[in-house]
Order: structure tokens, then sequence, then C-alpha cells
């Protein structure tokens, strides 16, 4: 009765560094060969445990600057003395795929991205706490104290962002984190804005059977502006 857009969704996924964006991503992508990461690039140094074409694509700040003259990019910014960005191809092909393609970007970066793509989702990861942020970043050893205290700076300006997003879910539980961003992301599937055509098809019996006698009955589909 109805079909609706084969393009996938466009997921942009933000938050204060330490929020946990990555894990839930991980958990998210689990066991869905429908959703994809958009794999960005990134001029800071490869952190241990993280591997190369997985977590980023790790480059030199010339090489970076030399990709953002090939207009390589989507949307780049700099955050906290680094550059990251999000390759254009990647998004485009898997999106006409059919496949859901996830961001994980900082607000300026999301920012751009909403001029750029009318129909991507916006979605804002919070810490339950500022004790349990600092907790996280700092359990995470992975930043000098130098760089926890600028990513502190840097959080506490984001989280005033939080109203330009569409949803915000606050990441204590990490399941009950990762169910409801599955959660959004079935329900956009559901969008009424996302239908292409709505049909009926007036020869089914049933149809004659309950309306035809009626004055509901109009022999022609309903219009999608
Ligand atoms: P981000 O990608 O937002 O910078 P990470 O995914 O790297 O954050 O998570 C930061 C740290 O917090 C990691 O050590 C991770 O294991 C931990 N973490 C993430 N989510 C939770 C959670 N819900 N409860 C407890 N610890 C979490
Ligand atoms: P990290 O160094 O912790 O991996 O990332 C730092 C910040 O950069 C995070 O907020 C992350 O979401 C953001 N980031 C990662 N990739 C991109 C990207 O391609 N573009 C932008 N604008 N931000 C990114």
């Amino acid at each position: 009765m109805i079909k609706s857009k084969e393009i996938g969704s466009l997921i942009v996924i933000s938050g204060p560094s330490g929020a946990g964006k990555g894990t839930v991503i991980q958990e998210v992508l689990k066991d869905n060969p429908n959703s994809w990461l958009s794999v960005s690039m990134t001029s800071r140094k490869i952190r241990p445990g993280e591997k190369e074409g997985v977590n980023y694509y790790y480059v030199s700040e010339e090489e970076f600057k030399q990709k953002i003259e090939e207009g390589y990019f989507l949307e780049y910014n700099n955050y906290v003395g680094n550059y990251y960005g999000t390759p254009k191809e990647f998004i485009n092909k898997k999106r006409l795929e059919g496949k859901d393609v996830i961001l994980e970007i900082e607000i300026n970066g999301a920012n751009n991205i909403k001029k750029l793509i009318d129909d991507a989702i916006f979605i804002f990861i919070m810490p339950p706490s500022w004790k349990e942020l600092k907790r996280r970043l700092e359990n995470r050893k992975t930043e000098t104290k130098e760089k926890i205290i600028k990513r502190f700076q840097t959080a506490y300006r984001e989280i005033n962002e939080v109203t330009k997003y569409n949803y915000v879910v606050v990441n204590d539980d990490l399941e009950e984190t990762v169910e409801k961003v599955k959660a959004i992301m079935l329900a956009e599937k559901c969008r009424v804005d996302r239908i292409e055509e709505v049909y009926l098809n007036s020869d089914e019996e049933i149809l004659h059977e309950m309306l035809i006698d009626s004055k509901e009955f109009v022999n022609e589909t309903p219009k999608i502006d």
C-alpha cells in the first residue's frame, strides 16, 4: 500500500568527547548489515588499540590540507588542534544502495551537514554527569591531563548546542542507550516524509465488498505532494 524511499538514512551523532559515542555506535552496528559507519580522516595521532581504516584514516596535517584542496571532504573541522573530515564518496554510495550511514562528528561538522543534507537525522549523546564524563575520559587513558582539560572545556561549550539536534540520549546505562539509538533509527524509517507513493488496488475484492456501495469509495489513489 505504501512505497517508501529506498535511500538509506544519514544519522549524525555528536556529543562531548568521552560521552560514549564510539562505544554506542559499535554496539548499534553489531549484527546490523544495513548500517555503516563513515570512517573519517584525521591528522591526530593513532591511539593504542585503534586501527587504520577502522577508527580513522590517519594522515599528516599536510596530507589533510592536500585532501581539502582536492575537495575530498563533505565537511571538515579542526577540533582541539587536529583536523577531522568526512569523506564525501562513501556516504553517497552507501545511501544510494539503501544502507544507513552513521557519522560520528563534532558539533561544527554537524552544523555544516545540516546545511548540506536536509534529510539527515541528528542525535546528541550526553554523559549522565560531569563527574562521570571526567571519570570516563580519565579511565580511557588516551589523553594527557592537559588534553583532558581541553576536551572538558570543549564539552562545556558543546552541551549548549544540544537543542539544535533532533534527539538527545543520556548515555548512562549502555544497553539502554543502544536500544534508544536503534529505536530512533527505526522510527525514522516510518516518517511520512519518506513515503514516495501510496497506492490502492481498487480491483481488490475486499475493497469492493466493503466500500463499493458506500460514499467512501473513490476510484483513485491518494496524492503525495
Ligand atoms: P567518545 O567516543 O564519545 O569519545 P568512548 O566511546 O570512547 O567515547 O567512551 C569513553 C569511555 O567511556 C570508554 O572507556 C568507554 O568504555 C566508556 N563508556 C562508554 N559508555 C559507557 C557507559 N554507558 N557506562 C560506562 N562507561 C562507558
Ligand atoms: P577523537 O579524537 O576523540 O577521536 O575525536 C574528537 C572529535 O572529533 C569527536 O567529537 C568526534 O566526533 C569528532 N570527529 C571525528 N570525525 C570527524 C569528522 O569527520 N568531522 C568532524 N567535524 N568531526 C569529527
